[in-house]
């Protein structure tokens, strides 16, 4: 297990003991700020099987271009069952809770962001980050 100390700083490599198992359970995908890349929109735009237009309208917000959030800062994906895109979820969210850090000359670390105090995640070593990378279909984009 990893000590509240390791959490914020960035030093794990691509070898580095990780694992983590979300239980789907929606606690932390509340008051997120999701921007999304030109990928990830068209991904999203495919799994809904509309157009890039129709997805922008309906999911985006017209001021901040970010994924529109419910009253109760609901992410606009999120349903009573979980996440909604779940095999087209944006890559934070496949990520999390690992953070990337790209130095100047383009090497990558990786960090582990706080967990919602209610998440009930398995967070462990029984993988690496690059396992873990893999696993969730993470790439650059
Ligand atoms: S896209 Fe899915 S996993 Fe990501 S914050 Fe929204 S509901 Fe949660
Ligand atoms: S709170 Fe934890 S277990 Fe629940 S969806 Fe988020 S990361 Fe997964």
């Amino acid at each position: 297990m990893f000590e509240n100390d390791a959490s914020l700083s960035f030093r794990l490599t691509l070898e580095s003991p990780y694992s983590f198992k979300c239980q789907r359970c929606g606690a932390c995908c509340n008051n997120k700020r999701l921007s999304l890349s030109p990928a990830e929109r068209a991904r999203l735009a495919e799994f809904f099987r509309i157009t890039d237009e129709v997805f922008t309208r309906e999911y985006l917000d017209p001021e901040s271009g970010e994924v529109k959030v419910g009253k109760n800062g609901d992410c606009g994906f999120l349903g009573p069952f979980g996440c909604r895109v779940h095999p087209a979820r944006p890559q934070v969210c496949r990520l999390f809770p690992l953070g990337i850090l790209r130095d100047e000359e383009g090497r990558e670390f990786f960090g582990i962001m706080p967990l919602h105090p209610d998440c009930v995640g398995l967070l462990g070593t029984d993988g690496t980050v690059e396992e873990d990378l893999k696993a969730q279909g993470v790439s650059a984009e």
